[in-house]
């Protein structure tokens, strides 16, 4: 049941100063990082990770935000964490994003207004949607060297 996620918080998260923010709202819930760097996505990277988007009409966009500065990347490991970092996160939409998620908390902006002006929607962050994506972006981002299994805190006081 324990499950690693990809979680990206992309240039916007990143250029906005707000990485320590998201980072402590993961650590506080109890789940572990077990791998992280900064990655300057070129478009040709970006096509691989958001492969299932490319023959989208916001694909322009979003390639253009995902390239625009560093990301950080981070793979994050907990019980069943896949869906509940999804839930952290908040859905895609700032706009409809309840407040206290990731998305709801830190932006507002709404489809219609990314789409009228040509722009990837500025969200924040990526996590993996489900076990199979979360695999293939672990894999597509990460080496197993980069990876760390070790004991921390939660170890004790959440997980037993
Ligand atoms: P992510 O894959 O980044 O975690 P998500 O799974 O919530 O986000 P997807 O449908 O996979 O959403 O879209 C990928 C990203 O593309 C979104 O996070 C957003 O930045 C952008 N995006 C999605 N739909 C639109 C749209 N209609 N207009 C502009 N940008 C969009
Ligand atoms: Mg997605």
């Amino acid at each position: 049941m324990i499950q690693r996620s990809l979680v990206l918080l992309k240039p916007d998260a990143v250029a906005r100063g707000h990485m320590g923010e998201i980072i402590s709202r993961f650590e506080k819930i109890g789940l572990k990082i077990v791998g992280m760097k900064m990655v300057w996505v070129d478009k040709e990277f970006s096509k691989k990770h958001y492969e299932e988007h490319v023959e989208k009409p916001f694909y322009k966009g979003l390639e253009a935000l995902i390239t625009l500065g560093p990301v950080l990347a981070m793979v994050i490991e907990g019980v069943e964490a896949i869906e509940t970092i999804r839930k952290v996160v908040g859905p895609t939409e700032p706009k409809g994003a309840p407040a206290g998620t990731i998305r709801g908390d830190f932006a507002h902006v709404s489809y219609d207004y990314a789409d009228a002006e040509g722009l990837g929607i500025k969200n924040l962050i990526h996590a993996s949607a489900n076990k199979d994506d979360a695999k293939k972006e672990i894999a597509l981002w990460f080496e197993d060297s980069e990876l760390h299994s070790y004991k921390n805190v939660h170890d004790v006081h959440i997980l037993k």
